[in-house]
């Protein structure tokens, strides 16, 4: 059920049953030259929209902005401040909270934001207000992304555009995965962005001059589709593990 299609007589309804919600989140920043700005929230809100309908849980607009500084430098990232985006993220959640909702999956497909919906739910189970807890697809099937790919990225690299091959393969440039490889790095280890244990580096820019990593080249929309069935069961199983857990063992354990 996505609730923006829904009137409000008929959320009364589910709301008198149900209270789980899925939170699609992604951001809107440089995918390197093959893949749309768009890349992780098209596929933060595949994910959700599917396990939503597939199990009737609900499933709430997407946020498309998300934590994404480190993609500054290149045209059109958009993005919030870390505090900025906790606060706003603390703030809705709290507003299903009062429509009766008490668990909720934040359903992420940008690595920015997980530490910061990490705090969000912590601070909210810290005050007994609601449950909620951060998923990210690919950690959820992690087997089957080594299996299919020698170098699966992680930013714009052949994992994230088997996804858009697969569900929106309009808006993929097949023509520049060569570019796409040849211009950015293997992975994060071969830029020696570490030094003597430090990590030096702040942003994409400083070690890769076209924003992404791994073998673009070796993604296909049928990997895409193999992933997305294989995450999206991942998905709907924690959406029926989180719905059958009494809230108080969901809550945090007593002072010792
Ligand atoms: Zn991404």
């Amino acid at each position: 059920m996505y609730i923006a299609d829904e009137t409000w007589p008929d959320l009364g309804d589910y709301f008198a049953d149900e209270s789980v919600a899925l939170v699609p989140l992604g951001s809107t920043e440089q995918h390197g030259p093959h893949l749309p700005l768009a890349t992780d929230h098209l596929i933060a809100e595949a994910y959700a929209r599917e396990a939503a309908r597939r199990t009737g849980y609900l499933c709430t607009p997407t946020i498309n902005i998300g934590v994404s500084p480190h993609h500054k430098q290149f045209h059109g990232t958009m993005w919030v401040d870390a505090p900025v985006f906790r606060e706003y993220v603390e703030s809705f959640t709290r507003n299903l909270t009062y429509h009766g909702i008490d668990r909720v999956i934040y359903v992420n497909a940008h690595g920015g934001n997980v530490e910061h919906l990490r705090e969000v739910g912590r601070r909210l189970r810290d005050e007994k207000e609601l449950y909620a807890i951060e998923w990210m697809w690919n950690e959820s099937i992690p087997d089957m992304v080594d299996e299919l790919f020698t170098q699966n990225g992680p930013h714009g690299g052949p994992k994230e555009t088997a996804m858009i091959q697969y569900l929106a393969p309009e808006l993929v440039k097949n023509d520049r995965l060569e570019d796409a490889r040849e211009g950015g790095i293997p992975d994060v280890e071969a830029a020696e962005t570490v030094k003597y244990g430090s990590r030096t580096f702040y942003d994409a820019a400083d070690n890769t001059s076209n924003g992404v990593l791994g073998d673009q080249t070796d993604a296909t929309a049928k990997k895409g589709e193999q992933m997305f069935e294989a995450a999206t069961e991942q998905l709907v199983k924690l959406c029926q593990w989180l719905d059958s857990q009494e809230f108080h063992a969901l809550m945090p354990t007593p002072h010792v």
